[in-house]
Protein backbone atom coordinates (compact mmCIF):
# COMPACT_ATOMS: atom_id res chain seq x y z
CA UNK A 1 0.00 0.00 0.00
CA UNK A 2 1.23 3.69 -1.02
CA UNK A 3 1.73 5.75 2.41
CA UNK A 4 0.88 9.02 0.55
CA UNK A 5 -2.20 7.13 -0.82
CA UNK A 6 -3.28 6.37 2.77
CA UNK A 7 -2.35 10.12 3.81
CA UNK A 8 -4.95 11.09 1.82
CA UNK A 9 -7.07 8.80 2.71
CA UNK A 10 -7.04 9.78 6.03
CA UNK A 11 -5.80 6.57 7.17
CA UNK A 12 -2.44 7.69 8.55
CA UNK A 13 -2.77 11.67 9.92
CA UNK A 14 -1.12 14.39 8.53
CA UNK A 15 -0.76 17.98 8.81
CA UNK A 16 -3.15 19.22 5.71
CA UNK A 17 -1.90 22.17 4.52
CA UNK A 18 -4.36 22.15 1.87
CA UNK A 19 -7.26 20.14 0.03
CA UNK A 20 -9.17 20.33 -2.80
CA UNK A 21 -10.96 17.70 -4.93
CA UNK A 22 -7.93 16.28 -7.16
CA UNK A 23 -4.64 17.98 -5.04
CA UNK A 24 -3.93 17.41 -0.92
CA UNK A 25 -0.53 19.29 0.68
CA UNK A 26 0.54 18.28 4.19
CA UNK A 27 3.74 19.17 6.07
CA UNK A 28 6.83 16.81 5.72
CA UNK A 29 7.45 14.29 8.90
CA UNK A 30 10.76 14.98 8.58
CA UNK A 31 11.25 18.60 7.61
CA UNK A 32 14.67 20.14 6.06
CA UNK A 33 12.89 23.41 7.34
CA UNK A 34 10.02 24.80 9.54
CA UNK A 35 6.83 24.89 6.74
CA UNK A 36 8.35 22.10 4.32
CA UNK A 37 5.56 20.88 2.42
CA UNK A 38 4.96 17.88 0.28
CA UNK A 39 1.74 18.85 -2.31
CA UNK A 40 0.25 15.71 -4.34
CA UNK A 41 -2.28 14.43 -6.33
CA UNK A 42 -4.90 12.27 -4.63
CA UNK A 43 -4.51 9.86 -7.91
CA UNK A 44 -1.54 7.68 -7.41
CA UNK A 45 0.88 8.49 -9.85
CA UNK A 46 4.35 7.21 -9.52
CA UNK A 47 6.06 10.64 -10.12
CA UNK A 48 6.32 13.64 -12.36
CA UNK A 49 6.41 11.50 -14.81
CA UNK A 50 3.75 9.81 -15.32
CA UNK A 51 0.93 12.12 -13.99
CA UNK A 52 -1.89 12.84 -16.14
CA UNK A 53 -1.09 16.98 -17.47
CA UNK A 54 -4.40 18.42 -16.31
CA UNK A 55 -3.57 17.42 -13.01
CA UNK A 56 0.39 17.87 -13.07
CA UNK A 57 -0.80 21.53 -13.54
CA UNK A 58 -2.95 22.00 -10.54
CA UNK A 59 -0.33 20.39 -8.67
CA UNK A 60 1.91 22.80 -9.92
CA UNK A 61 -1.10 25.97 -9.84
CA UNK A 62 -0.88 25.00 -5.64
CA UNK A 63 2.14 24.60 -4.99
CA UNK A 64 2.58 27.93 -6.88
CA UNK A 65 -0.48 28.99 -4.31
CA UNK A 66 1.16 27.96 -1.42
CA UNK A 67 5.17 28.52 -1.96
CA UNK A 68 3.38 32.57 -2.23
CA UNK A 69 1.71 31.86 1.24
CA UNK A 70 4.95 30.14 2.64
CA UNK A 71 6.80 33.20 1.93
CA UNK A 72 4.50 35.64 3.39
CA UNK A 73 3.61 33.57 6.20
CA UNK A 74 6.89 32.58 7.37
CA UNK A 75 9.14 35.37 5.62
CA UNK A 76 11.40 33.34 4.34
CA UNK A 77 14.05 34.42 1.96
CA UNK A 78 13.79 32.05 -0.84
CA UNK A 79 12.12 28.54 -1.45
CA UNK A 80 13.41 25.50 -3.04
CA UNK A 81 10.55 23.49 -5.27
CA UNK A 82 11.77 20.13 -6.40
CA UNK A 83 10.82 16.80 -6.72
CA UNK A 84 12.99 13.79 -7.00
CA UNK A 85 12.58 11.21 -9.61
CA UNK A 86 13.11 7.49 -8.91
CA UNK A 87 15.16 6.26 -6.39
CA UNK A 88 18.62 6.88 -7.55
CA UNK A 89 17.40 10.50 -7.32
CA UNK A 90 16.80 10.39 -4.11
CA UNK A 91 12.49 9.50 -4.42
CA UNK A 92 12.01 7.18 -1.08
CA UNK A 93 8.19 7.15 -1.88
CA UNK A 94 6.68 6.14 -4.69
CA UNK A 95 3.87 8.63 -4.90
CA UNK A 96 4.61 11.92 -6.97
CA UNK A 97 4.77 14.89 -4.95
CA UNK A 98 6.81 18.22 -5.04
CA UNK A 99 9.03 19.43 -2.26
CA UNK A 100 8.23 23.20 -0.60
CA UNK A 101 11.43 23.92 1.40
CA UNK A 102 11.45 27.34 2.82
CA UNK A 103 15.27 29.30 2.86
CA UNK A 104 16.73 31.79 4.90
CA UNK A 105 19.64 33.84 3.79
CA UNK A 106 23.32 32.06 5.44
CA UNK A 107 21.49 28.69 6.28
CA UNK A 108 22.64 25.44 5.62
CA UNK A 109 22.79 24.24 1.72
CA UNK A 110 20.49 21.64 1.45
CA UNK A 111 20.82 20.90 -2.03
P1 LIG B 1 11.36 11.88 -1.33
O1 LIG B 1 12.56 11.40 -0.58
O2 LIG B 1 10.57 10.71 -1.93
O3 LIG B 1 11.62 12.96 -2.34
O4 LIG B 1 10.43 12.56 -0.26
C1 LIG B 1 9.56 11.84 0.56
C2 LIG B 1 9.27 12.69 1.75
O5 LIG B 1 8.13 12.16 2.40
C3 LIG B 1 10.41 12.73 2.78
O6 LIG B 1 10.87 14.06 2.94
C4 LIG B 1 9.77 12.15 4.04
O7 LIG B 1 10.19 12.82 5.21
C5 LIG B 1 8.29 12.32 3.78
N1 LIG B 1 7.45 11.30 4.41
C6 LIG B 1 7.66 9.96 4.38
N2 LIG B 1 6.68 9.33 5.06
C7 LIG B 1 5.86 10.30 5.55
C8 LIG B 1 4.67 10.25 6.34
O8 LIG B 1 4.18 9.20 6.75
N3 LIG B 1 4.10 11.45 6.65
C9 LIG B 1 4.61 12.64 6.20
N4 LIG B 1 3.97 13.77 6.58
N5 LIG B 1 5.74 12.71 5.45
C10 LIG B 1 6.34 11.55 5.12
ZN1 LIG C 1 -0.07 6.58 -3.78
Amino acid sequence: MCIFCSIVNKEIPSYCIYEDDTVFAFLDINPTAKGHTLVIPKEHCISFLDCPATLRNHVFEVAQMLANRLEKQLNCDGINMLSNIHEAAGQSVEHFHVHLIPRYKGDTEII
